[in-house]
């Protein structure tokens, strides 16, 4: 048990970030809990500290509307995290919806599902999420409305959740079949525009995952377990860091190798090291 527990800590510790933040923002709705209140996105921390979707700003600046100064506050410290320290951690440490495509994938895994990979089933370039930011930025312009945000699946899936399910359950279930019929990691890592941004910004972050060619047996578990594949090219080649904006430091290779190959590691230590 306790090694199933090791093999799983990340993924563990991940569930209890995603669902401890959705019981708070439940009680805050429900019973009036103070420790967190709002929403993905704008939410304030024991009613003082302002949390804001930097790219549900961004847009809202695009459709020409203007924000209180708290709001702009809260995406400027929510863009720092991401900047300096958790990169696209957003995506498997607080997105809901990273609950349902994991499941998606697992599921993909378990039944051998991957055949796109060599029959080319569906192709979908993993760019289109970084053309998706263009076309919602572009939108929000043209409709004056922040466009993503009002057909956001993790919006509507966390507006579902905490204040009434409504349409929510829809978004949630269109995800799922697309990630497990059509394309894997499909929505997370090809289409959400939420999520490239977070690959964009954060790809000087100094949380980074590190990875040791002389002690790696090419068992290629990470690979299979990795929601980013591409970004693990060079295991076993060479070593190195991860340091793709695409990777979502969920862990989960980190967990499967054996070797310990690989481990999280702060990026201007490891530097200071090799000097
Ligand atoms: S799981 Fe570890 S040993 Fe296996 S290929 Fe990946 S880094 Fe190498
Ligand atoms: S490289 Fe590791 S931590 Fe990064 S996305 Fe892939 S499995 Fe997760």
């Amino acid at each position: 048990m306790s090694r199933f527990f090791f093999t799983h800590r990340f993924l563990i510790l991940r569930r209890i970030s995603q669902i401890t933040l959705l019981v708070l923002l439940i009680g805050a709705n429900r019973w009036g809990w103070k420790i967190i209140t709002g929403n993905l996105t704008f939410s304030e921390l024991f009613e003082k500290i302002p949390l804001t979707d930097p790219f549900a700003l961004l847009q809202v600046f695009a459709a020409g509307a203007s924000v209180k100064q708290t709001v702009a506050v809260g995406a400027l410290i929510v863009a720092l995290f991401y900047v300096f320290l958790g990169g696209r951690s957003f995506c498997s440490w607080i997105c809901p919806v990273n609950l349902v495509t994991d499941a998606a994938g697992g599921i993909r895994r378990g039944l051998k599902m991957d055949f796109e990979d060599e029959d080319g089933f569906i192709r979908l370039s993993r760019n289109v999420r970084y053309w998706m930011i263009g076309i919602s930025l572009i939108l929000s312009m043209l409709l004056g409305v922040a466009a993503f945000e009002f057909i956001s699946p993790v919006s509507m899936m966390h507006r579902g959740l905490i204040f009434g399910i409504g349409f929510g359950w829809m978004a949630v279930g269109m995800i799922f079949l697309f990630d497990l019929l059509a394309v894997r990691n499909g929505w997370c890592g090809h289409l959400c525009p939420l999520g490239g941004f977070y690959s964009l910004i954060g790809r000087n972050r100094l949380i980074q995952v590190r990875h040791t060619a002389d002690l790696c047996s090419r068992c290629d578990r990470c690979i299979a377990v990795c929601p980013e594949k591409e970004i693990l090219s060079e295991v076993g080649k060479q070593s190195g860091t991860i340091s793709h904006g695409e990777c979502v430091l969920c862990g989960r290779c980190v967990e499967v190798c054996e070797e310990n190959a690989l481990r999280f590691g702060i990026r201007k230590i490891l530097k200071r090291r090799k000097t």
